[in-house]
């Protein structure tokens, strides 16, 4: 049991990357895990095969609802060990096409969304002198894609903030990590309608020679998560198959 007497919370928890770390979380120890999603009833699902899952509805857009949830978490649990930035979501166009409402939505959703977040539940980390904060980023946040201005900006940010926080976390020698796992493609519903001429050209790309499986991503969650990487922080772990070499 890896995450015995931890208090996890996963963003975007009821489908694809996030569903596979609650589940990964619950099934390791964790005393509780808070899975926040828009999803109500997949969240219900999940509450109903693991009885350490909490499901919680949440926008990571709605700041007034993140305190509420922050103060709720803290008066039920104290604590708040690990906090997996993962919602997010894509709206593609080259730039020539790409609207100024797609734009802002994807930036309020997986660059704000991980701010308002962070600034809940970090400042909570570092009073308690410990916790490990882990942002989804993406191998398009570092290599950039066609048709996915808005999403890389998003994903490349990210990773600024990732390097950001662990530097401003750990002040007064708090034991608080940040680290961003960066994904490949991986088989969930957000990449299930690509189509198959790019999973094809992806998949060849890929030194693997295939695409990721969500329990991969919750795997390296996991470590990050765990006590098993306590010196590791401010790092960009790629989980990719080795698309990029
Ligand atoms: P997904 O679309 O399958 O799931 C995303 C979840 O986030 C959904 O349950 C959705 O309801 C939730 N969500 C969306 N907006 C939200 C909001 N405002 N507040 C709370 N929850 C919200 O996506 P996925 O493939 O599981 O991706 C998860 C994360 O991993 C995303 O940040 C994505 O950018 C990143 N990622 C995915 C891949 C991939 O290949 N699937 C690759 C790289 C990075």
């Amino acid at each position: 049991m890896r995450l015995e007497g931890k208090v996890c919370i996963v963003t975007g928890g009821a489908r694809g990357l996030g569903k596979a770390m609650v589940e990964k979380f619950a099934k390791e120890g964790a005393k509780k895990v808070y899975a926040c999603d828009l999803n109500e009833e997949a969240l219900k699902e999940l509450e109903k095969t693991y009885e350490n899952v909490k499901g919680y509805k949440l926008s990571v857009t709605d700041r007034k609802a993140i305190e509420e949830f922050k103060e709720k978490v803290i008066k039920e649990e104290g604590k708040v060990d690990v906090l997996v930035n993962n919602a997010g979501i894509t709206r593609d166009a080259l730039i020539q096409k790409m609207s100024e409402e797609d734009w802002d939505m994807v930036i309020d959703v997986n660059l704000k969304g991980v701010f308002n977040m962070t600034q809940q539940f970090g400042p909570e980390m570092m009073k308690a002198g410990k916790g490990s904060i882990i942002n989804i980023s993406s191998v398009v946040g570092i290599y950039g894609n066609i048709g996915q201005t808005n999403y890389a900006a998003t994903k490349g940010g990210v990773i600024a903030m990732t390097k950001t926080w662990a530097k401003e976390f750990a002040r007064k020698g708090a034991q608080v990590r940040v680290n961003a796992i960066a994904p490949g493609f991986i088989k969930t519903p957000m990449t299930k309608d690509l189509p198959e001429k790019v999973i094809e050209l992806v998949k060849s790309k890929t030194v693997l020679q295939r695409m990721g499986e969500p329990e991969e991503i919750a795997n390296t969650a996991l470590f990050l998560a765990s006590d098993e990487s306590s010196f590791i922080t401010g790092q960009v772990i790629s989980v990719d198959g080795g698309l990029v070499l």
